[in-house]
């Protein structure tokens, strides 16, 4: 057998080898999965006396969830703004228990970075509200932590639901030791 004869011979598994990886990588990487696009969601926010605190809205975009908050009664300043992982805001706010945490994370976006967990955080982590002068906050957030579809690991809609609640400080998102102090206010996710 001459060298022109053996080069083909050896490079074929090798070719055959490289088709089935870049085949692999192509199903298993086939994009994300495929949400209801429109589903809603509302919490209602209430303070632990009970006082009305405005209202989270929730929407299934088809690669995530838009949430929009409205939110008044606030100690002006950051509060951290949390989605909790069991839909329940009484006898007190403990009940919502702790952050929403499907993927069995580290909290906050900058620790999940600098533990080189590529994470990302919590699902139920979101970015700090600013409240005015006046007590009021309103922010629009986006987020892939979430869902609202009943079916996916990430959803709010698990068999206990879940709760989203505004804390009294903001969050330092994992730099360090998280004392988001109070829970201010709280709301269960409800479908809309
Ligand atoms: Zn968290």
């Amino acid at each position: 057998m001459t060298d022109k004869l053996l080069l083909p011979l050896i490079l074929a598994p090798v070719i055959i080898i490289a088709i089935a990886a870049v085949v692999f990588l192509i199903l298993r990487s086939d994009g994300p999965e495929e949400y209801e696009v429109g589903l809603t969601a509302v919490a209602t926010l209430e303070s632990p006396s009970g006082e009305a605190m405005g209202s989270v809205t929730f929407r299934q975009a088809a690669a995530g969830v838009l949430i929009m908050a409205d939110v008044r009664g606030l100690a002006p300043g950051g509060h951290a703004f949390i989605v909790h992982e069991t839909g329940a805001c009484t006898p007190d706010f403990e009940a919502a228990g702790d952050h929403f945490n499907p993927e069995d994370a580290e909290h906050g976006f900058v620790h999940s970075a600098w533990k080189r967990d590529d994470s990302g955080g919590h699902g139920g982590d979101l970015p700090n509200l600013y409240a005015h002068s006046d007590g009021s906050a309103r922010a629009d957030f986006f987020t892939v932590g979430i869902a609202l579809d009943r079916g996916p690991d990430h959803s709010v809609f698990d068999a206990d639901g879940s709760a989203i609640i505004v804390h009294e400080k903001p969050d330092p998102y994992g730099e360090e030791e998280a004392d988001t102090g109070a829970r201010v206010a709280c709301g269960v996710i409800r479908r809309g």
